[in-house]
């Protein structure tokens, strides 16, 4: 049978691309052609532009509380097809059932979190800045905002921003990530059922073309970008240069520091899922261990290699893994396995030692799957190309020094500074790691310390271009302009 080729959603209505290029979108699993995803034209994107453009104009105007109704009706209707999209979800992207039912609940959470609008969007009022003078800021909508994911979370991400941009009375086009469309696909369609005015929400499939074109076009006034750092520079100039705003969230290098006093075997449950969950394919994925003490690194090292041994590697919808909390499926591409290997053999030519080795895993029946084993170096020295670069694959290296301050140094010197965390039952450590390592998003005892809808979600360095993170009410003054109001009246003679 013929995969299916996906279509954009303009102005309410599904309309086949007028693209003649399409890229197969592969099930990562089992290497089978899942669906044709159309490489979408600058017209294509101009008009989705138009049409998210043309629907401000009622859509900016309606009230708050009306443009949330939306929202409570979608984030219902969400849930009942969890289980649907979640598998949709996996496989196009391979991660686990258990964590693709984890991203669902991250994109109800940050519905709810908009669904607070109506207080979240509300100004300030100032009496008597001057004599019988009044200040006021108001908190306005400012038209066509754009969205950029990754394929990592192709149903999470767009949702640290989508319901914020159209719940504060913007107009919204998303741009799917091309190797993982299908997820975005089934998720308009119930947006589509969910009854929101045409053109408030677009999407349009394709790939940096598409890209380009929503952030050259002159009526798309913000950007949001999730994405590699090397895109994210792009992204940032690119943006700055056409005077839009923009969010640009990058790559990541997150490290683990484990103390002497750490409770070892819960620190190995935690870490193993931090660093093998999403076949490490998680921006908040740790792929560095620093452990304090030679006695710490020795029975780190022990308790780690035997739990990564037990992580159980497979096609996450076989029925004996879609509810293993403990599953590991492959990663995105072929393309993404070479690099991953090739970046294994530098480990082994730089020295280090490959405690664990993933590489030649097949699982039978998914031969043509990209998987790889948890693979883990040890004797890592910093700055190792397999220590400064993001794998962003299952692997694992680990390294040894003598004091708190050595594992904080070794953080800070990375170029990127998205999540970092430290296993200790001591204050004063775990205060020390808070405040002086430099990453966005911290943990203590916590190895994936992604922040709940409520919080803002950002990094720092070269994770995180332009001031303002993801989600929570942080967002919100991404999508709102605002306003001072300087007010007087003179008595009526
Ligand atoms: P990517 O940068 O290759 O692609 C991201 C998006 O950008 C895709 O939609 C793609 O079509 C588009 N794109 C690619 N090249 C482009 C270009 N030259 N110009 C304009 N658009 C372009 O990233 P990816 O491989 O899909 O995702 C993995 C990366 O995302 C990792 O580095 C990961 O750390 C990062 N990530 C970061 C966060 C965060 O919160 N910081 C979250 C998730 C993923």
């Amino acid at each position: 049978m013929a995969a299916m080729v996906l279509k954009n959603y303009l102005n309410g209505e599904w309309r086949e691309a007028e693209a003649t290029d399409h890229l197969p979108v592969e099930n990562p699993s089992t290497g089978e052609v899942i669906a044709q995803v159309p490489l979408s034209t600058p017209a294509e994107v101009s008009r989705a532009v138009e049409a998210a453009h043309a629907a401000f104009a009622t859509w900016g105007k309606t009230p708050v509380a009306r443009r949330v109704s939306y929202l409570y009706k979608l984030n219902d209707i969400l849930a009942r097809e969890e289980e649907h999209i979640a598998r949709t979800l996996v496989e196009e992207m391979g991660k686990s059932m258990v964590d693709a039912r984890a991203e669902m609940k991250r994109i109800f959470e940050n519905i709810e979190v908009a669904c607070g609008m109506p207080v979240l969007q509300q100004g300030e009022k100032l009496i008597g800045a001057s004599f019988d003078i009044d200040g006021e800021v108001i908190r306005l909508p400012m038209g066509v905002f754009g969205m950029i994911p990754p394929f990592n979370f192709p149903a999470m991400v767009p949702f640290w921003f989508l319901p914020y941009a159209i719940a504060s009375g913007n107009t919204y086009v998303v741009k799917p990530s091309e190797q993982v469309p299908c997820t975005m696909q089934l998720i308009a369609e119930h947006i589509h059922s969910a009854g929101l005015p045409p053109g408030v929400f677009n999407l349009v499939n394709g790939d940096k073309t598409a890209a380009n074109a929503l952030m050259d076009h002159p009526w798309v006034r913000g950007i949001s970008f999730v994405g590699s750092t090397a895109v994210c520079r792009q992204v940032a100039e690119r943006c700055a240069r056409n005077n839009k705003r923009f969010q640009a969230m990058g790559s990541a290098k997150n490290h683990l520091v484990v103390m002497p006093d750490a409770r070892i075997l819960d620190t190995v449950r935690n870490m193993c899922t931090s660093c093998f969950g999403c076949a490490g394919q998680r921006c908040m994925a740790a792929s560095a261990i620093v452990c304090v003490g030679d006695e710490t690194y020795r029975r780190v090292c022990e308790e780690f290699i035997a739990a990564a041994k037990a992580v159980k590697v497979g096609n996450p919808l076989d029925p004996a893994l879609v509810n293993e909390p403990n599953a590991m499926g492959p990663v995105i591409s072929a393309k993404a396995k070479q690099r991953i290997l090739d970046l294994i053999e530098t480990g082994i030519q730089e020295g280090a030692t490959l405690a664990l080795d993933g590489r030649g895993l097949v699982v039978p029946g998914c031969e043509r799957g990209h998987f790889i084993g948890p693979t883990i170096f040890t004797d890592v020295k910093p700055g190792m190309k397999i220590h400064t670069t993001e794998i962003f694959g299952p692997v694992v290296v680990m390294m040894k020094v003598a004091t708190v301050d050595e594992a904080i140094a070794i953080i800070n010197s990375s170029e990127y500074g998205n999540g970092g965390s430290i296993y200790t039952q001591n204050g004063y450590y775990a205060r020390k790691f808070k405040l002086e390592a430099n990453v966005g998003m911290v943990g203590i005892n916590v190895g994936i310390p992604a922040p709940v809808a409520y919080l803002p979600f950002g990094g720092m360095k070269a994770s995180q271009w332009a001031d303002i993170k993801a989600q929570g009410k942080a967002v919100v003054n991404f999508f709102t302009e605002d306003k001072i109001v300087t007010e007087r009246y003179w008595q009526e003679e």
